[in-house]
């Protein structure tokens, strides 16, 4: 049963690790946002099949096709998870970032990308990367908003100030990974569309705590990281229309992709490359890690996100009614402290530099957080340096807002988080 009304067991429940203090404790993992521990479950799965595995799509033998077949389950499954729809594609990659990638690669002709400063790095940069560019590929990015009303505006406003003559792409967050706020997908959405143009969802953060729904949602495309969702690393989804990616030069060139090659008079090659997800699915497929992915999609869907969210929801209050008359402690937020978010927190310490800070509670507590600028400085700049940062510039600026580096320390958590984790946090903290 799993311990202290976690919904579900995850691996590393019965880690211990040594204190300064002296003596030792129970791991609080409490970074779920960065990777969440496996399942139990899922990793029951995974040793279950593991030793029947051969490869997908390449060989005769028996066990060969079995894992084509649970690679395909796997497929379906994950377009089962995301709620997709007739002709939509699932294509597993290697991480949310690699699905940004992917799709950063098939971009039409001279397409703008509309992208808040907000985002997390791997949805801010892919639009600029050569390739996109190459095609023509022209970001504009959009300043922070205050709440999700005003942030639906911005987006329309740029698209209405666009030559509506290029094709367009909106990526947004669906759930920040810094203030963990949810973001109004349907809504920006439906404004791009109105506008002509696509969105993707960077679900990262979302798909763990929400279902999320290609069809109800209207999103064009969702990106997310199975090791995020539970799972263990390598695998990534990108899932959603079919038409700019079967349109575009293969994300990978091989095997696997390929449907017929040939050598041409001239002593060049001819190749005719696959239409579905194999067109973007190269080399030998990671058939361990889509099974891990599709384990946890189930298991989600079978306990619910409504209890998976009543448990966050609790922890969430646990963590900011405990630390409501601290007032050194300052949560950041865009959209305002009782924002709805997903079970993801972050703050800094009057006084404290957040890297210290979180050293502390990982050497006399026994707690794992994460400091830092958590791959989104502009978000940061915005959230501490006061004035949100505007134009151009999407690169890594190197030093923290206002170059005194006062790093926000992030606390996260989900399914297989125990009370007493948080409660040690809470007493930690204080
Ligand atoms: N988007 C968001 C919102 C994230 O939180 C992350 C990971 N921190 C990513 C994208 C990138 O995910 P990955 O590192 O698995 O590619």
């Amino acid at each position: 049963a799993p311990s202290g009304r976690a919904p579900l067991p995850v691996l590393g429940r019965d880690v211990t690790v040594p204190l300064v203090t002296g003596g030792e404790v129970t791991y609080a993992a409490l970074d779920y946002a960065a990777s969440a521990p496996a399942l139990q479950r899922v990793w029951d799965d995974v040793a279950a099949y593991a030793p029947y595995y051969g490869s997908v799509h390449r060989g005769a033998g028996h066990l060969s096709q079995l894992s084509t077949e649970l690679f395909e389950n796997a497929r379906r499954t994950v377009a089962g998870f995301l709620d997709c729809r007739d002709g939509d594609q699932v294509v597993f990659t290697r991480s949310t970032t690699d699905s940004l990638n992917l799709l950063a690669t098939a971009l039409p002709d001279d397409c703008r990308v509309f992208v808040f400063e907000t985002e997390h790095h791997a949805a801010l940069l892919p639009w600029g990367s050569p390739r996109a560019v190459g095609r023509g590929a022209r970001v504009t990015l959009l300043d922070a908003p205050d709440s999700p009303e005003r942030a639906v505006r911005t987006l329309e406003d740029a698209l209405a100030a666009r030559d509506p003559r290029h094709p367009a792409l909106v990526c947004v967050t669906g759930a920040s990974n810094v203030t963990g706020e949810l973001w109004p997908v349907r809504e920006l959405a439906a404004a791009a569309h109105a506008h002509g143009a696509r969105i993707v969802l960077d679900a990262a953060q979302l798909a763990p705590h929400h279902a999320v729904s290609l069809r109800a949602l209207d999103v064009d495309w969702v990106a997310f990281s199975g090791h995020k969702l539970y799972a263990p690393f390598g695998t990534g989804v990108l899932a959603g229309r079919a038409d700019w990616l079967r349109e575009a030069e293969p994300y990978l060139a091989g095997g696997g992709a390929s449907r017929r090659v040939a050598r041409r008079e001239d002593g060049g090659v001819d190749v005719q490359w696959h239409d579905g997800a194999a067109r973007h699915e190269a080399g030998s497929p990671n058939v361990i890690g889509a099974h891990a992915v599709a384990s946890a999609c189930e298991a989600l869907t079978e306990t619910g996100f409504d209890t998976l969210a009543a448990h966050e929801e609790r922890l969430i209050r646990t963590v900011r009614d405990g630390l409501a008359d601290v007032p050194e402690v300052r949560f950041l937020s865009l959209f305002g402290d009782d924002a709805p978010r997903v079970g993801v927190l972050s703050f800094v310490v009057d006084g404290w530099n957040g890297s210290h800070f979180a050293a502390a509670l990982s050497a006399e507590y026994g707690i794992g957080v994460r400091d830092g600028l958590f791959c989104a400085h502009p978000l940061l700049r915005a959230l501490l340096g006061g004035a949100p940062h505007h134009g151009g510039e999407c690169g890594d600026p190197g030093t923290a807002p206002g170059g005194t580096s006062p790093h926000a320390v992030r606390v996260s958590f989900g399914a297989g988080t125990p009370d007493e984790h948080v409660e040690r946090f809470v007493r930690a903290v204080r």
